[in-house]
């Protein structure tokens, strides 16, 4: 097995556990490992700390598997880990949840893998060499631990040209998922496209904030931006809104939401659907002096990277600026970031400017984040991405 040594002092992270090897603090490779082959890590006097899967073309050059120095990494580690994983979620399916996350990367000492059942069928993304090397066993490992219909490979994401690897989709495992696939959370249903929707299909990752949402809009004017297939504007009539209006620019993604709607037995005079950019279309209803009780603001990953978190602090605050305009006293608005780069402290400071700017006061209610299926494994802060404010504005 190959040997990575790493450079003196950089070995700190590694000690508190944290997974990743950046190039950096890497002194010197010992043989010639390809992509995804397991090397042996030793600090720069020589000391074993464990072992991880080696990726050449990455930034982070390796990412650890164990800190056990006499870890095999073989089929049976690959069995465990996941067994391990679908056994932590144990008891979140139900008859009445029938989807959630299986498998979360690095929180559950997978790196790279996500895998998250809709219903009878497995949909998973392979995002590092290390998983990808070991793709056929995690698949057969899943399909004995998680017994399903079909398992289809969602790894059709940019992220794959860091590790040196093309974007793939297709079945995996057993029968092709249909076109749509019917998922329960809680009273609410929604058809999941696993071959087209975003990411694996759908977002398992606001499952608590939905519940949320529902409870808090009893009798409730409700405006739903970025709403992707109408989780949130479902929740909200669920919970007894009287309209929800929901905004997003994907026509794919709004006629979803309409199937969704008549599947929860809710006609079009309780659902507006526009398609629109919501930064535009806010303003739009300023002019025409419209306003809601509850707005939920849940827009895609507006900072990708560290580098663009000004640029992306900016739009934060532009929406939940212009989200307050319509809010009533007493109103109250769901801000969410899923910026991994933003982190919670600089969420609410975004936050408190844009009502400062607004004219508005209020209070925070509840402090938000992503549902106990995407844990954060407490050497990798990292896993935490989604973070939501709820204020009740005066
Ligand atoms: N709230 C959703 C997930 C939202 S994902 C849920 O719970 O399922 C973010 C959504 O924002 C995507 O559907 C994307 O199509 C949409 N989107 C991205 N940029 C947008 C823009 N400028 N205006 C409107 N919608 C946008």
């Amino acid at each position: 097995m190959s040997v990575i040594k790493l450079s003196k002092g950089r070995d700190s992270s590694l000690l508190r556990r944290h997974p990743w090897i950046f190039s950096g603090a890497i002194d010197s490779v010992d043989g010639e490992p390809a992509p995804g082959d397991t090397v042996t890590v030793e600090d720069s006097r020589g000391k074993t700390l464990g072992v991880a899967a080696w990726s050449p073309t990455s930034q982070i050059r390796a990412r650890m598997w164990s800190f056990d120095t006499e870890a095999v990494i073989d089929a049976g580690f690959i069995h465990e880990r996941l067994r391990r994983a679908i056994a932590r979620r144990a008891g979140l399916l139900s008859a009445t949840r029938t989807a959630c996350r299986l498998v979360y990367a690095e929180s559950d000492g997978f790196p790279g893998l996500i895998v998250d059942r809709y219903g009878d069928y497995l949909s998973c993304q392979f995002l590092s060499a290390g998983a990808e090397f070991w793709r056929d066993t995690i698949v057969a490992a899943l399909a004995e631990l998680s017994p399903c219909r079909g398992i289809y490979e969602r790894s059709d994401v940019t992220v794959r040209k860091h590790e040196g690897l093309a974007q793939r989709q297709g079945l995996i495992h057993g029968e092709e998922p249909p076109a749509l696939v019917q998922i329960q959370e809680q009273d609410r249903l929604f058809m999941v496209s696993i071959q087209q929707g975003h990411k694996t299909g759908y977002y398992l990752d606001q499952f608590d904030n939905r519940s949320l949402v529902q409870r808090m809009s009893a009798g409730k004017r409700v405006l739903n931006c970025f709403s992707y297939t109408g989780g949130f504007g479902i929740a909200a009539l669920k919970g007894g809104a009287t309209h929800v209006t929901n905004v997003d620019s994907s026509g794919p993604a709004l006629e979803l939401a309409g199937e969704n709607l008549a599947l929860n037995d809710f006609g079009p005079e309780q659902a507006d659907l526009v398609q629109a950019n919501v930064f535009e279309y806010l303003r739009e209803l300023k002019n025409k002096n419209m306003s809601y009780d509850l707005i939920v603001l849940d827009p895609p990953k507006f900072a990708e990277t560290k580098h663009q978190f000004k640029k992306a602090a900016r739009a934060y605050k532009d929406i939940a600026l212009q989200a307050a305009q319509l809010l009533g006293s007493g109103g109250t608005l769901v801000n969410f970031s899923c910026s991994g780069a933003i982190d919670p402290a600089l969420f609410q400071k975004i936050t408190a400017d844009a009502l400062l700017d607004a004219g508005r006061d209020g209070r925070i209610t509840h402090y938000l984040h992503q549902a106990e299926d995407h844990p954060v494994a407490l050497p990798f802060p990292e896993a935490l991405y989604l973070k939501g404010l709820v204020c009740v504005l005066d």
